[in-house]
């Protein structure tokens, strides 16, 4: 393994958000290219949020998405533990240094005193920052004998360096101006690190080499920097990655749909179709080969061809991409996959080899694994619901009734069932027949009386799988359904 170390450090407040799936993915190729280490770790200081249901439903995403960690807090690893809420004491550690040292001090306002300050400010038209307070040893004494006001221990922002620069791996150089940022809080008066400490404390001593995260953290970096250089640290590369928008150029939320790569999942996406999708969110591959495996990206994956603009989360280009994996996948496989969405129905009806012959029929069709039941229902059952706009429409008249009495007294009786083609042939034979009527008016009769639709799978696939006794009875079903009304 080389020095690359690189890592995903979500926050168990919700299910996995795609955006953090992409974050994921980037850096899991990103270890892959440099043969280096893929770190988990789960950043659940925020106790009231984090639940454990959303820490697994994380897990379980990336697992499905086929994104697989070297260390964390489910596989272990020799800079653990992975899990900020077990690290408490280490940053209390590393906080109590930069006290003592005269980086960091104790500040005793309260909430409600911060807040008034902010309302001043706010009144006063002027932008507030806290003042580094100077507390008289008698008034330190009060604050410290006082239970009521719990310290907070706060950063001491130098006054050296007005500007900060930032050589982004993606976005370049970024220049922060320091001179507005005020003393941050480091440990919170509960006694748990902020975010920025804990980040900066972790990813310092799991020794990660490349921060690869979303640009809404760009914000955060100038005091993760300020850290670093506290701690005379060097600090990581960073990389931060444009975000991922909506259509409408609007943060993708839950307005726009489904965010969570579980929902998505539900609904039908294959999670390597969704995966290969996300991959493309920002990021192209040298070989301009837009589908591909984990392993094929991983093997050309550069922070170079990331782009430093927003990536629009287009669902036609998911939709094209699932549908090309459903149409991709051995049929055996794309059965057990479909299993789940079938559940309605009663597939012991049928023998397995039926049961991927219909899905053969219907795979053309669909887009999400969500869209089979609609596709496949009318296989189902002895008779077929049909509609009466639609008998009137297509049946309803002397040519369809000549093509559904012809084809149960001929095609039932001559035609090979014993495979689909063999029963495409004879269709091909009875329209033939059936001249000088057009193959299509031929084709709707047959279809309708047979599906309730005029589309659908492939009619030899059809007949096959109905099987010769379900088509008379849907047949006859479909002439009593129109006798008499005709003259
Ligand atoms: N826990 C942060 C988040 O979920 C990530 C922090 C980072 O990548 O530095 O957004």
């Amino acid at each position: 393994m080389s020095d690359v170390r690189v890592r995903i450090a979500p926050s168990p407040t919700g299910n996995l958000h795609v955006g953090t799936a992409r974050t994921a993915l980037f850096n899991a190729l990103f270890a892959k290219a440099g043969h280096g280490a893929f770190v988990m770790r789960i950043e659940d200081t925020d106790l009231e949020r984090s639940k454990a249901d959303y820490e697994q439903n994380i897990y379980d995403s990336l697992h499905a998405l086929g994104l697989e960690w070297d260390e964390g807090p489910d596989v272990g690893g020799p800079y653990g533990p992975y899990k900020q809420s077990q690290r408490i004491e280490i940053y209390q550690e590393w906080a109590d240094r930069l006290l003592k040292e005269g980086k960091a001090y104790y500040s005793y306002e309260t909430e409600a005193e911060l807040e008034a300050e902010r309302e001043r400010a706010k009144e006063e038209n002027r932008s507030y920052r806290y003042q580094r307070p100077t507390y008289s040893p008698e008034q330190l004494a009060a604050y410290q004998a006082d239970p009521s006001r719990k310290p907070s221990l706060r950063f001491k922002v130098p006054s050296h360096c007005p500007t900060l620069v930032l050589n982004d791996l993606i976005r370049g150089e970024i220049s922060f101006d320091l001179s507005l940022m005020d003393d941050f809080v480091i440990v919170k008066s509960n006694g748990i690190a902020s975010y920025n400490f804990a980040v900066v404390i972790d990813d310092m001593l799991m020794r990660i080499s490349h921060v690869i995260r979303g640009e809404d953290h760009i914000s955060n970096t100038p005091k993760q920097l300020l850290l670093y250089e506290a701690l005379g640290v060097t600090p990581p590369a960073f990389a931060h990655v444009g975000m991922i928008l909506a259509p409408d150029r609007s943060k993708l939320s839950k307005r726009h749909g489904a965010t969570a790569v579980s929902e998505f999942i539900q609904q039908g996406y294959l999670p390597e179709a969704f995966c290969n999708f996300l991959a493309l969110l920002g990021w192209s591959p040298q070989d301009g080969e837009e589908v591909g495996t984990l392993e094929h990206f991983g093997q050309q994956f550069t922070l170079s061809r990331i782009s430093p603009s927003p990536a629009i989360f287009e669902a036609d280009k998911l939709n094209w991409f699932n549908g090309l994996y459903i149409r991709q996948l051995p049929l055996p496989d794309l059965l057990e996959r479909a299993r789940p969405f079938l559940r309605d129905f009663d597939l012991s009806q049928y023998p397995e080899a039926l049961l991927l012959t219909m899905l053969e029929a219907v795979r053309e069709k669909i887009t999400i694994l969500g869209d089979l039941p609609e596709h496949v229902s009318y296989f189902f059952g002895q008779g077929v619901i049909l509609d009466a706009a639609l008998v009137g429409e297509v049946l309803m008249n002397d040519d369809a009734r000549q093509v559904l009495e012809a084809f149960r007294d001929t095609f039932l009786s001559t035609a090979d069932f014993s495979s689909p083609d063999a029963l495409s042939t004879a269709l091909k034979d009875f329209t033939n027949a059936m001249k000088p009527l057009k193959t299509k008016t031929v084709m709707w009769a047959i279809r309708t009386a047979l599906t309730g639709r005029t589309q659908g799978a492939d009619l030899g696939k059809t007949l096959y799988l109905l099987g010769a006794d379900r088509i008379r009875f849907r047949v006859e079903e479909a002439l009593t359904l129109t006798a008499g009304s005709l003259t």
